[in-house]
Order: C-alpha cells, then sequence, then structure tokens
C-alpha cells in the first residue's frame, strides 16, 4: 500500500503564528489535519499523522516519525505569518524541483487554495533551509496556506466551511499525486415503499422513461 505522511506544524506549547485575534497557526493547521483524516480514511492510501492532538512534536521527531514509516511522500500544513499585514496569498515550498509529478501537485495545490480565498497565487518555491524537508527521505513540500497575520485571512481561517473547503483541495490533490480514483458514486433516489408491487411499478414507470438501468435496492 502506498503511503504518506501529513505533517501539521507546530502545537502544544509551540503556537506557531499567532493573528491579531489571537487564533494560532497550531489550531488551524490541526482543524485541516482533522478534515483530512477523515476524508482520507475511506482512501486507499496509508496515512500517518505526525500530530492530530494539539501536543507538541519536534522536528527531529516529525522526520523520524516519517523516515521510519517509509512514506512515499511527506506533506506538511503551515499557514504564514509576515510584519506587512497586508500581504495574503498561498505558497508552496519544496527541496528541489527534479520531481515532475510532486511539481504538479505542488502547483496544482497552489491554484485549488488560491481559488478557495481569491487570494494571489504565490507559486511553487525552493529552499535548502526547511528542517523537515531537508531531513526527510522521501519526497516532500510543504504548504503555507495563507498569512494569518492578515486580518482577513484570519477571519477566513475561523469558518469551518473554508477550513473544509482547504481540507477538501489538499485531499483532491493527494489522491491525483498517488493517482487514486475517487470512487464516490452519487445515487438518485425516487423513493422507498413498503409495498413491493408499489417499488415494482415505480420501478416500471422509471424504465418506460428511458432510464433502464434503474433498479430496486
Ligand atoms: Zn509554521
Amino acid at each position: 500500500m502506498k503511503k504518506l505522511v501529513i505533517d501539521l506544524g507546530h502545537g502544544g506549547y509551540d503556537p506557531g503564528a499567532v493573528g491579531f485575534g489571537g487564533t494560532k497557526e497550531s489550531d488551524v493547521v490541526l482543524s485541516i489535519g482533522k478534515y483530512l483524516e477523515n476524508m482520507l480514511k475511506e482512501v486507499d492510501l496509508d496515512v500517518k499523522f505526525t500530530r492530530l492532538s494539539d501536543k507538541y512534536v519536534s522536528l527531529s521527531d516529525r522526520v523520524k516519525i516519517a523516515n521510519s514509516y517509509k512514506a512515499d511522500y511527506f506533506l506538511s500544513i503551515h499557514i504564514n505569518s509576515a510584519s506587512d499585514k497586508s500581504v495574503r496569498g498561498v505558497e508552496v515550498w519544496m527541496y528541489s524541483d527534479n520531481d515532475k509529478k510532486l511539481n504538479k501537485f505542488c502547483s496544482d495545490l497552489c491554484e485549488g487554495i488560491c481559488g478557495v480565498f481569491k487570494i494571489r497565487n504565490r507559486g511553487v518555491k525552493c529552499s535548502k533551509d526547511f528542517y523537515v524537508l531537508k531531513n526527510t527521505s522521501m519526497k516532500s513540500a510543504l504548504l503555507e496556506v495563507d498569512f494569518i497575520s492578515n486580518e482577513f485571512c484570519e477571519n477566513d481561517l475561523k469558518s469551518e466551511d473554508n477550513i473544509k473547503a482547504i481540507s477538501s483541495v489538499i485531499k483532491d490533490n493527494i489522491l491525483k499525486l498517488y493517482d487514486i480514483e475517487d470512487d464516490k458514486l452519487y445515487k438518485v433516489c425516487i423513493g422507498s415503499y413498503r409495498d413491493k408491487s408499489n417499488a415494482i411499478n415505480m420501478l416500471n414507470i422509471i424504465k418506460s422513461k428511458g432510464f433502464d438501468d434503474a433498479y430496486i435496492l
């Protein structure tokens, strides 16, 4: 089975960046992680999180978790911050850009997330300075969702719907990265009948309208 490690930045006594209204980076990425845990449960992929509660995990422990799990990919999730409070935008960091699939994953992730908040796409960048990117033995990326130092961003991050939408963009791109088909089927129901003959009558009506694949459950 293919494996993924999702690293939720900060936690415990390390809140990461904190917005003007007190929103903590560590809490926001934890909420995203919890949605992702749920969304990826049914998927044919082994996923390990470096944390799923508000606890401190050192950078070297995060790397140890990923390396001993022998994941194919490592995705670290963070929220950005800047002294210029007007700055917003999404960016994704990689250690190197020599993997075509990872490059595509990162650029699609940027595009998807800037679509949720209608923010600037700051793009995919490379850096040798992120400890977790440098020391994990698998292909890795670090997502900076938006800037919590901006008060509009902080407000946007308070909405459960937005957190869910961001998680959903991340999930969709993970599925693409691993070539996993999202085989969720949307079924159309027309009614429930206690009497079987009524169900058969209804089925005949539907079939007479040309819906030959209709069936009784
Ligand atoms: Zn961070």
